[in-house]
């Protein structure tokens, strides 16, 4: 878990905002910024910061613990992208908040990328609106829509750019992985997806293999959307990280064959939903691919 400090020497102006934020004293804070922005670190520097009587040092006892998961005064929802959050993780959420701190200074409820979550947001309105005094909320979102609003309308909202490419190179190096030319435009400078690339196998050459479907994107759309729902690898941990996997795949497949763009984007949303319901597996198609 990386420190306000270590994320001030990528982002000096939004690690600025945040401690200016943190000055200000508020119950509540939304962190938003275009998915990918590192808003869930950025949570956790802030976290950090409000729990330790260090500020944050990142390597004191406390820090330890918030890093490890095992501190007792802060709580990281379970959450994933488009699942629906169960009613006992979102009463656990709301029971931790309502009670007082039992080291720290205060109690944190870390909830990153809210608006990617299926959950009641006027039970969390409700909490917001009667903080105790040592409680903090800590909040992410790329999108506010109508049913965040009133929930953003109630926190002290940062906005944070997307990284730089400095940062999104950065980020290939912590991770072990060459940030070729290609690699470095797909990620379309979005953080996670540098952590989703390090854990494919060959990034390049699979993701490469989107772009090389033109004669079945030219023969058949359809067919060629159905070999992408196929393709996604076997090993990665969650549904939500296919789905990326996936989307990033279309975009790559979309920008070879931008003459059949719209029908992709088209059929690709009516699709996706299918796709969560399909289990995840490399099938005949993909050896196809590598071969060819
Ligand atoms: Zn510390």
């Amino acid at each position: 878990m990386k420190t306000l400090s270590a994320l001030a020497s990528y982002r000096r102006a939004s690690v600025d905002r945040i401690r200016q934020a943190l000055d200000a004293d508020s119950s509540s804070y939304l962190i938003k910024g275009p998915r990918g922005c590192g808003a869930d670190e950025l949570l956790g520097a802030m976290a950090l910061a409000l729990v330790g009587a260090c500020g944050g040092c990142g390597v004191c006892s406390s820090c330890v613990a918030v890093a490890d998961g095992e501190h007792p005064d802060v709580l990281f929802a379970q959450g994933e992208r488009g699942k629906l959050v169960p009613v006992e993780e979102l009463r656990r959420l709301v029971r931790f908040a309502s009670l007082a701190p039992t080291q720290a200074a205060h109690r944190v409820v870390i909830i990153p990328d809210i608006d990617t979550l299926r959950l009641s947001f006027p039970v969390i309105l409700k909490a917001l609106e009667e903080p105790p005094t040592a409680t903090r909320w800590l909040l992410s979102a790329a999108l506010i829509g109508a049913e965040l609003a009133p929930v953003a309308s109630r926190c002290f909202v940062i906005e944070i750019e997307a990284p730089s490419m400095a940062e999104i190179e950065g980020r290939f190096d912590e991770v072990q992985l060459e940030p070729t030319e290609q690699l470095v435009r797909w990620t379309r400078r979005r953080l996670d997806r540098v952590a989703l690339f390090a854990r494919l196998t060959d990034a390049e050459r699979y993701l490469s293999g989107f772009a090389n479907l033109p004669d079945l994107v030219r023969e058949d759309a359809r067919w060629s959307l159905e070999l992408v729902y196929r393709l996604t690898p076997r090993d990665l941990a969650t549904t939500a990280e296919a789905e990326e996997v996936l989307q990033c795949g279309l975009e790559i497949l979309i920008a070879a064959h931008p003459e059949n763009a719209d029908w992709l984007r088209r059929a690709s949303r009516a699709s996706l939903s299918l796709a969560r319901h399909l289990p995840i597996q490399l099938v005949l198609a993909e050896l196809i691919l590598r071969e060819g």
